[in-house]
């Protein structure tokens, strides 16, 4: 009869992002499985070291904030505006998204006091001055925001309660050229987050209605084309298409990580990397 690595070397090896076939291997004795556990956690941390000294004495910047300064690159660089709004959102903004006391999101929103909350999503705001823009500048009008939103989750490796939403949406564009613009845009968010393997599929949200979501493994961002029946509660009446991408998904897919936290805000990693090596 064989013998398993113990829970406790289990969740270390788990921490150090080792193989979980290696996580699952049997040895015939108490004292193999030792000698062997001691290898494997050196070879890890020796692994996660490497990626430090890239960190520190190279890049100096983790790998959230390189994804995110290729992204402004990318998207400036075909005619995107960057915009920055408040991470302080009013209940009536949430409420024209149709997200009143009954829905589901509601409960996952963090209140600050009756009337105000930390953005869930960056769309409110958007809409908010893209009712404006419309008027003033000349079509297509192209704007995204990056920035963290916050949503109370319950648990698991895909979720975290702050998260760096990227969203962007173009309006004003050909009625007939919506669904291959939306493909092209997504294409451009995926390969500059190095992820070439990744589909398009029709999902139903709770906010907008039919999606598209972009999947690699699991969701990594979530569009929509419009005109869209919310757009009546802004006065707008324009062509669009927009998405919302996670960073934090980005980079877990990129790094292969086996939860989300690695890539999230954090005091227990840092750039992927356990402080507690
Ligand atoms: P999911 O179904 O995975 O919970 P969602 O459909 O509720 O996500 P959207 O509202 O579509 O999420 O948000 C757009 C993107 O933001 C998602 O595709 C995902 O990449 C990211 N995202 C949403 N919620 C979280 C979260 N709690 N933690 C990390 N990323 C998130
Ligand atoms: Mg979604």
């Amino acid at each position: 009869m064989g013998v398993n690595f113990t829970v406790a070397q289990s969740q270390r090896l788990r921490e150090l992002d080792v193989d979980s076939k290696v996580q699952n291997k049997i040895f015939e004795t108490a004292e193999e499985r030792e000698k062997e556990f001691k290898a494997i956690e050196a070879v890890a941390i020796s692994g996660l070291k490497e990626k430090w000294i890239d960190y520190r004495y190279r890049t100096r910047i983790p790998d959230i904030g390189i994804l995110e300064q290729k992204l402004v690159k990318a998207l400036t660089g075909i005619g995107f505006v960057q915009v920055i709004t408040p991470i302080i959102m009013n209940r009536a903004l949430l409420q024209k998204m149709t997200i009143t006391s009954e829905h589901q999101l509601t409960k996952q929103i963090f209140w600050i006091d009756n009337n105000k909350c930390l953005r869930p999503m960056l769309a409110p705001h958007l809409y908010y001055i893209l009712k404006d823009l419309l008027r003033l500048w000349e079509k297509p009008v192209r704007i995204f925001e990056v920035g963290p939103c916050f949503r109370k989750e319950s648990s698991g490796s895909e979720h975290l309660d702050e998260f760096t939403m990227l969203n962007l949406v173009e309006f004003g564009l050909p009625e007939e050229s919506r669904m291959e613009r939306l493909h092209e845009l997504a294409a451009l968010v995926m390969t500059t987050a190095g992820i070439n393997d990744y589909q398009l599929v029709s999902n139903e949200s709770d906010v907008y209605g039919t999606t598209i979501d972009i999947e690699a493994d699991m969701e990594m961002g979530s569009g929509a084309i419009g005109p869209h029946y919310l757009d009546q509660f802004w006065g707008i009446t324009d062509t669009w298409v927009g998405i919302g991408f996670g960073l934090e998904r980005l980079i877990m897919k990129k790094e292969g990580y086996q939860t989300i936290k690695k890539a999230g805000r954090s005091l227990s990693y840092l750039n992927g990397v356990r402080l507690n090596i």
